[in-house]
């Protein structure tokens, strides 16, 4: 298949690609990957057996070939040429889920946000509740720095366990993180594997209410239901983007089969056949539109991957 100039042949790709105890599978369609349900392949996706599965490969596989990390792609805009190399997804090997001390929580990168809430609310551990919301895994909300209802991951990030380029493993304290609005300093080429993570003792009834009440003001906001990748624009410092997306007349506009969500204008929407190209565009034009009419150059949240076509 052809991007714009580039080829991807994941067949090929293969036959260069180290052993490994996981899977490989060429040319994984990442729309059934994402949550706007759009991109081309990957050229081989990769899925590790577990950590030190993950570190074999890193060591050994070529230099030139490129690797990306995904989870489970609610904050990618993956373009429909696809994503040349190798797009590594963590499976099962990194789904563990325990307490590790009194309000302490190990959580493999893969596990969804919303189960370290849920695993939180059912051993009585108060703070880890803003995970709720976020429909992503940890390993994103680590790389994100990802945020809700006046909490973010490093408010409650004890340390992170990564694997650089070369396969070796690191255990990062949440100073060594450099985090701060939804950005994350460890290089962009490591993989984080687990979190710990701390909350506090806290009452279970409470927790579930706090738990019922995010779940409540998030339906009422945002479009949860559709093919989005949540918030597409960072906000400025000291504005919001969706008030400057609105101002600049923005709500509802179309681009092929990509729309500005009428509920949240910071959201943009795949209605059912939209194309990468088309939410790019889209995103594109009210980044124009903005600037034009409040002089602010937005700045993509949503983390953009792979090749036109
Ligand atoms: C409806 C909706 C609501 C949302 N609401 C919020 C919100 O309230 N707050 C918020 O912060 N975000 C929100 N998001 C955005 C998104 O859920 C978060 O950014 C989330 O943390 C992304 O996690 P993910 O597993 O989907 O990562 P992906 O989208 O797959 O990847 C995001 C980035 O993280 C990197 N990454 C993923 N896994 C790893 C890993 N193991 N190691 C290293 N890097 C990794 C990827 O390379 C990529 O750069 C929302 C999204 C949607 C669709």
């Amino acid at each position: 298949m052809m991007g714009k100039g580039v080829v991807i042949d994941g067949e090929a790709l293969l036959t260069r690609l180290p052993e490994v105890r996981g899977r490989y599978a060429p040319e994984r369609m990442m729309r059934d990957l994402t949550w706007f349900r759009v991109g081309g392949p990957a050229e081989v996706l990769f899925t590790p057996a577990d950590e030190e599965d993950l570190a074999g490969f890193l060591r050994r596989v070529d230099e030139d070939i490129p690797v990306t990390v995904v989870g489970v792609g609610s904050n990618l805009l993956v373009r429909d040429g696809g994503i040349p190399g190798v797009v590594i997804r963590l499976g099962r090997g990194f789904g563990q889920l325990e307490l590790e001390g009194e309000a302490l929580v190990r959580a493999g990168a893969m596990v969804p946000d919303v189960k370290v809430a849920r695993f939180a609310l059912e051993h009585g551990i108060e703070g880890l509740t803003f995970l709720r919301g976020i429909p992503g895994t940890i390993g994103g909300a680590l790389r994100m720095n990802a945020g809700a209802h006046g909490a973010e991951t490093k408010d409650v990030l004890v340390e992170a366990r990564a694997v650089d380029e070369r396969g070796n493993v690191h255990v990062l304290s949440v100073d060594d993180m450099e985090m701060s609005y939804r950005h994350c300093g460890v290089p962009e080429g490591w993989i984080f594997t687990s979190a710990l993570l701390r909350g506090r003792a806290g009452d279970r009834e409470e927790i579930a209410r706090h738990m019922e009440e995010i779940q409540a003001a998030r339906e009422a906001a945002q479009p949860v239901r559709e093919r989005t990748g949540g918030s597409t624009f960072r906000n400025p410092p000291g504005a919001r983007a969706w008030e400057l997306i609105d101002a600049a007349g923005m709500r509802g506009v179309r681009v092929g089969g990509a729309r500005v969500s009428e509920r949240h204008c910071n959201f943009l929407i795949n209605e059912g056949e939209a194309t990468a190209a088309d939410i790019e565009a889209l995103g594109e034009l009210v980044r124009a539109r903005v600037k034009e009419t409040s002089g602010v150059e937005l700045q993509w949240e949503i983390r953009r991957l792979g090749v036109m076509k």
